[in-house]
Order: structure tokens, then sequence, then C-alpha cells
């Protein structure tokens, strides 16, 4: 190539890396570093698709209990771990029937597109309250998880349906809490 030919295609070369990083930037901001998992914008483009599409879809908050305790008694890199852990046990329920997402600090979405596919309710529960290992040490966690059949909602849409998970997870957080009060 001379050199007039290879000054002119200089400046588009460099557009062309800039764009390629910028949008490798994009994507990853899409993706929480710790978990992995989709962040709240990765999240909702998919969960409105996949609302679109299944009638029967169940959506699920997951918020981890007392985890300001965690870190305060076992330390940050602890906490961690519980919230990767989570990340990690939510991402499995879904397996392939959906997505799970890191909404921000210990709370968790995620959306299948029929429960039946799943493990079912009760083994997420049972999942999300699974002791931790970190350190050679066993972390306790606790986690209240709402959940929302898209089919009970009378208008449906993503906003609607996490709406009405996230009320249920503050209802089993209050229910949790009280069980867990001594009498
Ligand atoms: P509740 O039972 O009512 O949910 O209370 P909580 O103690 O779980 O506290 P809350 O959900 O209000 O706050 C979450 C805390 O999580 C606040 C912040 O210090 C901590 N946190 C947020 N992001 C991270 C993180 O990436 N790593 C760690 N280790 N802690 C985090
Ligand atoms: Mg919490």
């Amino acid at each position: 190539m001379d050199m007039p030919v290879l000054a002119a295609a200089l400046p588009a070369l460099g557009w062309a890396v800039h764009s390629g990083l910028l949008v490798r930037r994009l994507s990853s901001a899409r993706r929480d570093p710790l978990t992995g998992l989709h962040t709240r914008a990765g999240f909702a483009a998919r969960a409105e698709r996949i609302i679109s599409r299944s009638p029967n879809a169940l959506t699920v908050l997951v918020d981890l209990d007392d985890f300001k305790a965690i870190n305060d008694t076992h330390g940050h890199a602890a906490g961690d771990a519980v919230i990767a852990a989570t990340a990690s046990r939510l991402a499995a329920w879904c397996h392939q029937h959906g997505i799970a997402a890191r909404l921000g600090g210990d709370e968790f979405a995620a959306i299948v597109t029929d429960p039946a596919a799943t493990s079912g309710i009760t083994t997420l529960t049972r999942a999300l309250h699974r002791p931790v290992i970190h350190d050679g040490r066993l972390v306790p966690v606790s986690a209240s998880a709402g959940f929302c059949h898209l089919a009970d909602l009378p208008v449906r849409t993503l906003t609607d349906a996490l709406a009405a998970a996230d009320a249920a997870m503050y209802a089993a957080k209050g229910r949790g809490r009280r069980n867990n009060t001594p009498r």
C-alpha cells in the first residue's frame, strides 16, 4: 500500500478499533463483574422478550436477609462469596429455561419461561439457604424470595411482574423475621 492510501485509511482504522472497544465496554456493563449475571439494564430487554412470548412465565425476586451482618461478622470478601454463590444458585435454577440478574447490592431477579420446567420453588428456596464455605469457614445464608406468575396479572408487563414479586419478597422477609423472633 502506498503512503497516501495508507494515510487516508488510518483514521477509518482508528474509528473501527475505537467503536469495537466501545461495544465491548457497553456489553460488559450489561454483565455484573462479581457474579457474571446480567445487570438490571441487560436483564430488562431479555425479560421483556420472555414475557411477550411466555404466558406461563414466572418472575422471581431475591434479597439476602441481614446481609450487612455477614459483611460485619465475616468480612467483605465473605460477603462477596455469598453474593457470588447466590448468583450461581439462581442461575443454575433457571438453567436454560430463563435468565437471572443481579439488580444491585444483595438483590437478584430471575424470569423463567415456565416454572414447571424448573426444579420448583421449594428447591430454589432450599438452595438459597445453603451455607457458603469461605476461607475454610461456614457462612450461614438466609434469603427472602418473592414470586409472580405472569398469568395472575391483569396487565402482563415486566414492571408489574417485578412489582408483584417485590411485594411478595417483602412479605416473605417480614414473615421470616417474625418467625425468627423468639417468643
Ligand atoms: P435486609 O435483611 O433488610 O435485606 O437487610 P440487609 O442487612 O440484607 O441489608 P440491605 O439489603 O439493606 O443492604 C445490603 C448491603 O449489602 C449494603 C451493602 O453494604 C452490602 N453490599 C452491597 N454490594 C455489595 C458487594 O458487592 N459486596 C459486599 N460484600 N457487600 C455489598
Ligand atoms: Mg438484604
